[in-house]
């Protein structure tokens, strides 16, 4: 709050949509002071009343910082969900709730990171890269591609 919107849309300007979410950290700030004592709620309800703050931002913020096994999908995690079988479905919510179903309990606390990050550098989004894929037996994908050259 004390930096100020420019500042801080200053500090973020390499990340994209910076204008608006600069916007919307000082609105949220602003919030978390007037109705909750400066500190970040743990409810998903009061997560998602927060400017700027939708489903998939309130489900990192419950796992990462509250440590609960929810499932942020992305553009990278509703890829995989859908491509591999894994948990097909038309809406990140419908992906979510069926990765809720498929991921062991044991694994669902860390299975958010680990698919964002199969997703950002082996299953990408235009080319997959299935020749060098760990799951590549058990995903269903009929497309897979093989090693260049
Ligand atoms: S086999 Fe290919 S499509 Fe399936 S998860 Fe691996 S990289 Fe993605």
């Amino acid at each position: 709050m004390a930096l100020g919107e420019e500042a801080l849309r200053d500090h973020i300007k390499t990340i994209g949509l910076f204008r608006n979410k600069a916007k919307h950290v000082i609105a949220l700030s602003r919030q978390l002071i007037d109705r909750h004592d400066g500190e970040v709620p743990k409810t998903r309800e009061a997560l998602e009343a927060l400017p700027g703050v939708g489903r998939k931002t309130a489900n990192v913020v419950l796992n990462v910082a509250f440590g609960e096994p929810t499932i942020a999908v992305d553009t990278h995690i509703f890829r995989l969900g859908n491509r591999t079988g894994l948990a097909p479905g038309k809406t990140p919510l419908a992906v979510e709730q069926g990765l809720e179903k498929q991921v062991p309990a044991q694994y669902r606390l860390h299975a958010h990171h680990w698919m964002i990050l199969h997703g950002r550098y082996i299953c990408k989004a235009r080319k997959p890269e299935c020749w060098r894929c760990a799951i590549a037996e058990v995903c269903a994908f009929a497309d897979k591609t093989s090693a260049p050259g």
